[in-house]
């Protein structure tokens, strides 16, 4: 091992090169980190007695980093997240962040937004197949030729697509802003809207406006059942139903208030309403019952036997991830820079809207 060259060190750690394979070495053991492109994260063991907030506020203080956490994240990442928040608010904390490391937990489309507004920036996720079934439903090449089959039409994209898809949009919006972003193009300007199918009919609903649809979903969203959001009510008549515009029609159709992530979170805090039941990715609920402690929120449960529904790419990420994470500063997001330059102007163009909207 000492026949490595040493190019990086991070105390007793090294990263190193062999033959062309990169290595780190982590508590005395060679790791290869092409492994990452299999495994997402780096698979070593973590000291169990290790006093993991401890130590990511050490590393987070010495590398002048900042975490920047999704509320779908589980409850003691949000805890240590020195920003929460939905994606909109995530991607303006990332235009404007000063630290030099941006750690991004959440999934990959939210890291690389946050690294197209940060070019400059190291951006970094605990694990990077922490992905999303929404972005993955819409794949570059077949988008392009949908966009060509549609000439003349402004094409909004939903924040929840890759960078390449962002690329490809004039405007990215998210479900805080959906409806201002379509409002404020001309009402005769024809609109493609993609990748969800079923915002996109929520901001058609919304606006009157028809709009060209891409068929896509959210795995979490479109899983809940109707049937059981029905008996849940039935136990709990004087509970609020509230719901993310992902959410297929029919439930949308019995909610009393639907809404944004930090929508669904402000309606729950404000409204007089003592009990809610909560039609998103459960993670939402530490925040609710953080800013309502007296409040009760029930998960919706999905089409299937378990009682709430969380996104299994969002639960990927772990403290321990975090921890590794920030300490080896892998894995981390790159894209290439012609793509950076073309998605950064169509997720300009939403902040720009947006700020105006005062959102
Ligand atoms: S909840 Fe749905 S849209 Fe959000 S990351 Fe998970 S799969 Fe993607």
């Amino acid at each position: 091992m000492n026949s490595f060259p040493r190019l990086h060190t991070y105390d007793d750690d090294s990263l190193c090169t062999y033959k062309n394979i990169f290595m780190i070495i982590v508590e005395g053991k060679a790791v290869d980190i092409a492994k990452l492109d299999r495994t997402g994260f780096l698979d070593v063991e973590v000291d169990p007695q290790l006093d993991l907030f401890a130590e990511i506020a050490r590393l987070k203080r010495e590398k002048n980093a900042v975490i920047l956490a999704h509320y779908y994240q589980e409850a003691d990442i949000q805890d240590i997240a020195d920003y929460i928040g939905d994606s909109l608010g995530l991607a303006q904390q990332a235009e404007k962040t000063q630290a030099d490391i941006i750690v991004f937990a959440g999934v990959h489309f939210m890291a690389e937004t946050a690294k197209i507004l940060n070019p400059g920036k190291k951006v970094v996720m605990p694990d990077a197949k922490a992905g999303c079934s929404l972005a993955d439903s819409c794949p570059p090449v077949l988008f392009k030729k949908f966009i060509e089959a549609h000439p003349g039409h402004t094409v909004i994209s939903y924040i929840n697509c890759t960078a390449e898809i962002k690329a490809l949009s004039d405007i990215i919006c998210t479900s805080s802003n959906a409806v201002k972003i379509v409002e404020s193009l001309p009402a005769d300007q024809p609109i493609i809207f993609a990748p969800d199918k079923n915002l996109g009919r929520y901001i058609e609903k919304k606006t009157g406006r028809k709009m060209v649809l891409w068929d896509g979903s959210c795995m979490v969203h479109e899983i809940f059942s109707l049937e059981r959001i029905t008996k849940l009510k039935h136990q709990h008549p004087d509970a609020k139903i509230i719901a993310h515009p992902e959410c297929e029609e029919p439930v949308l159709a019995i909610a009393d208030f639907i809404g944004s992530t930090t929508g669904l979170l402000k309606y729950a805090t404000n409204d007089s309403a003592q009990a809610f039941i909560v039609v998103t990715e459960t993670g939402i609920i530490h925040q609710m019952q953080k800013s309502a402690p007296h409040k009760t929120f029930i998960p919706a449960p999905p089409d299937n036997m378990c009682a709430c529904n969380d996104c299994p790419h969002m639960k990927r990420n772990t403290l321990e991830k975090i921890y590794l994470n920030l300490r080896y500063e892998l894995p981390e997001i790159n894209i290439p820079e012609p793509t950076i330059s073309k998605a950064r102007q169509s997720i300009q163009r939403m902040l720009e809207i947006s700020a105006k909207a005062g959102l």
